[in-house]
């Protein structure tokens, strides 16, 4: 078990309260509330929240029957724990009391927020993604040791998949089969393994299904898991038998759009910059029309997170964020392809956590 800084967790989220104003903040499922606290509620009907005042003790209200899962060593916060006959929306309004302004993090049901709402008629309700991405945003180098090792665990399989066999099996059957790769190899828990094979490749999210791959399919694999709760996510492409000419070419063109953009990697840069040199190369390819996705998401305790490399977005990127680069080029009817990795904003550019050929693997 990594341990984590969670008190200066604490204090840098409660400087950012300060400075907008926050009187309280609460944190509910998701991945905000273990980010803060080291624990991760199970996302029940039964109200989890940890209420963290700007100043004082931040106390964590859980059901009784979950109680035994706290590790209440960590001393950050006080457990109060409910019994199923408490009302416990008046428990937690009883703690927020009168706070003006209210922060509430983003995947708390809103059942619990609209129940709060109406308790607390004078409370100001606000999102906490400015408070929570502001500080998860940039990876500690406890969590950057996480993502190397859940990438460099999903590189393992990769290199295994080379030498895999293929053809005569299902995509479900294959899929299934990369989870058991990922977790005899490094990873805790395999997330997913997208195997979308001859023209299921031209969906980017194809859930894997019955379809036998067979010579002649080019198959997209993306997957991933997670490594002390921190994720991997790589794309590779594979074939059966020898690919085509314009197979090749295309792959050719997604491996300079993923290149081009991992080269303008850099502290300082806007996120949409390292989208737009990918979509560039691909657009002058002629295939513009084709790459029909965002160039790629942040990760971390999320499968995706902040930042976002997309159009529109002109937050600058900084040391210590991680994020994937995944171009694609989808012919529908024909096949698709994507180049996944992940890295690392450094001072020295990106940082690739995913070191496994690029190439197309040519399989059985
Ligand atoms: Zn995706
Ligand atoms: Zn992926
Ligand atoms: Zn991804």
């Amino acid at each position: 078990m990594t341990a984590f800084d969670y008190a200066g967790r604490l204090d840098r989220a409660r400087r950012q309260m300060a400075e907008r104003k926050v009187d309280v903040l609460l944190a509910s499922v998701g991945s905000d509330l273990p980010y803060l606290t080291g624990y991760r509620a199970m996302p029940l009907e039964r109200l989890t929240m940890a209420v963290i005042p700007q100043q004082g003790e931040p106390i964590l209200v859980i059901p009784e029957l979950e109680a035994a899962r706290v590790a209440t060593d960590a001393g950050t916060f006080s457990v109060r724990s409910w019994s199923e006959t408490d009302d416990v929306i008046s428990l937690v309004a009883g703690l927020i009391g009168g706070a003006s302004t209210a922060m509430i993090t983003d995947q708390t049901w809103a059942v619990f927020l609209l129940a709060l709402q109406e308790a607390l008629p004078g409370t100001a309700f606000r999102s906490a993604r400015p408070v929570t991405e502001a500080l998860r945003i940039i990876k500690e180098p406890a969590e950057i040791e996480l993502l190397r090792r859940a990438g460099s665990s999903a590189d393992t399989v990769a290199g295994l998949l080379a030498a895999h066999r293929f053809a005569g099996k299902s995509e479900a059957r294959v899929s299934r089969e990369i989870a058991g790769l990922l977790e005899e190899n490094g990873t805790d828990v395999a997330g997913f393994a997208i195997v979308a094979s001859g023209p299921n490749g031209a969906s980017p999210h194809h859930e894997p299904g019955e379809r036998v791959i067979r010579e002649g399919d080019a198959i997209v694999i993306d997957f991933g898991g997670t490594v002390g709760g921190y994720g991997s996510d790589t794309t590779r492409m594979f074939h059966v038998g020898e690919p085509p000419a314009r197979y090749r070419e295309v792959h050719e063109i997604v491996r300079a759009a993923q290149r081009a953009a991992i080269d303008t990697v850099a502290p300082g840069v806007p996120a949409e910059s390292v989208d737009a040199a990918a979509r560039k190369v691909i657009t002058a390819a002629g295939y513009g029309d084709y790459f029909i996705h965002r160039t790629g998401h942040g990760i971390g305790l999320d499968g995706h997170e902040d930042p976002y490399i997309v159009a529109g977005n002109d937050q600058l990127l900084d040391v210590g964020m991680a994020f994937s680069i995944e171009p694609g080029i989808y012919l529908p009817g024909e096949f698709g392809i994507r180049i996944e990795d992940i890295v690392i904003c450094t001072e020295a550019g990106a940082d690739r956590l995913n070191r496994s050929p690029r190439s197309v693997a040519i399989v059985d």
